[in-house]
């Protein structure tokens, strides 16, 4: 029998939690079984007709080829139109945004551009499970700073510089964050951009929940901050905003320095994110979001609420309401039990999947993450098992 030799680096990492349980609940449907699913980030919704229309006509009238590496005109186009119309930003289509699939795929060429081997990313703690898996597949080395229940799960004071060396070279923040629920505010990126600017790091911004603030907040982009522009790469999807998971689009919006190297890799990786993909996406990004999807939001702020307040009442739990994005994160240290069993019994027991706070960094391990934007049956199923699940633990 021949021995295949295999990357130690691939072999020896975890697969992705919200990835691997949304799986398994598929897994379970297909085998017949009932499972009422709050792992992954998807919306119950479908994306809205306009845009499927938009793609459709575009693949019937023939754009079924490949595209420039860095996505067309027209769609870096409808993007500065969007990041001009919704977040003050000033962009080049030319020069300053690339086509990606997804904030996932633009955080893989974001990264391959920044770093050289043994570098250093922060990260907040928790973080989105694939930040560090990422970072460590590329040959970087991640640096986790914890985001304390204590400091409303934000930076403060000196926390993000004490962990500074002379290999840092990049930050990843996340707002609205995954999985706290945190919208970092005008004054919270103010003190980060400070940082960044006396160390000379590049922050790269994933924004994929930005559309989604409650409770009147107001998302403010890092790139917009005096000094930023330059070091900011900021990136954009359609796969919660517009339920687009599916299509695999957004873009990155950087420096023309930045974007060309990122055009490179996307040549070489990807060769270009969907012709008829980025043809819908321009419908969604280039013009106001039509009412089906304010209607989509209004929803979702309500779900969320409802969701997370009924979670925080059940003995024993404490739920934190999502300032912004779509996920409720829940404090289970009472119980007694570690997040990843909590989940694992409940899936096993009451058929309701969540994801275990562990799998986003250390600071989870109390905590797990709950995703609220499903059909009110579902929510409705799932409260009532968690509700009986806790009761009889
Ligand atoms: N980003 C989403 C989440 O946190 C979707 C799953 C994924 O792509 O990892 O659940």
């Amino acid at each position: 029998m021949i021995e295949t030799i295999l990357s130690d680096r691939v072999v020896q990492s975890a697969p992705s939690t919200t990835v691997g349980i949304a799986d398994k609940v598929k897994r379970l449907r297909e085998a017949g079984h009932e499972v009422y699913d709050f792992s992954a980030g998807r919306a119950f919704e479908h994306t809205p007709r306009y845009v499927i229309d938009a793609a459709t006509k575009a693949m019937e009238a023939g754009d079924t080829h490949q595209t420039m590496g860095q996505g067309t005109l027209d769609y870096r186009k409808a993007c500065a139109r969007k990041l001009a119309r919704e977040n003050g930003i000033d962009a080049d289509p030319e020069s300053e945004i690339v086509a990606t699939m997804g904030c996932k795929q633009g955080l893989v060429i974001s990264l391959l551009t920044l770093l050289n081997p043994g570098d250093e990313v922060i990260v907040e703690d928790p973080c989105f499970v694939s930040y560090k898996q990422t970072i460590d597949y590329l040959g970087g080395n991640y640096v986790a700073v914890p985001l304390l229940e204590s400091n409303d799960f934000r930076w403060k004071g000196k926390q993000l510089e004490s962990v500074i060396t002379d290999k840092t070279r990049a930050v990843i923040l996340c707002t609205p964050q995954n999985p706290t629920g945190v919208v970092h505010t005008k004054e919270d990126l103010e003190e980060i951009a400070k940082v960044a600017i006396k160390h000379n790091l590049t922050v790269i911004t994933d924004e994929p929940y930005e559309r989604m603030t409650w409770d009147a907040r107001r998302h403010v982009n890092l790139a917009t901050l005096p000094g930023m522009a330059e070091r900011t790469i900021t990136l954009m999807s359609l796969t919660k905003s517009f339920s687009m998971g599916g299509w695999r689009i957004g873009f990155a919006h950087a420096s023309p320095r930045k974007i060309e190297q990122m055009t490179k890799l996307q040549q070489h990786l990807i060769t270009c994110a969907s012709s008829f993909v980025q043809a819908g996406a321009i419908t969604a990004f280039g013009e106001p979001p039509k009412d089906e999807v304010l209607d989509y939001w209004k929803q979702w702020e309500e779900k969320v609420a409802h969701f997370t307040t009924s979670l925080d009442k059940i003995e024993g739990l404490k739920c934190y309401t999502p300032e912004g994005g779509f996920y409720g994160w829940m404090d289970i240290s009472k119980l007694g039990i570690s997040s990843e069993q909590f989940c694992e019994r409940l899936l096993e027991e009451k058929q309701v999947a969540l994801i275990p706070g562990s799998s986003f960094g250390k600071q989870g391990e109390n905590y797990v993450r709950v995703t609220c934007v499903k059909s009110w049956d579902e929510i409705n199923a799932g409260l009532k098992g968690i509700r009986e699940f806790v009761k009889d633990l």
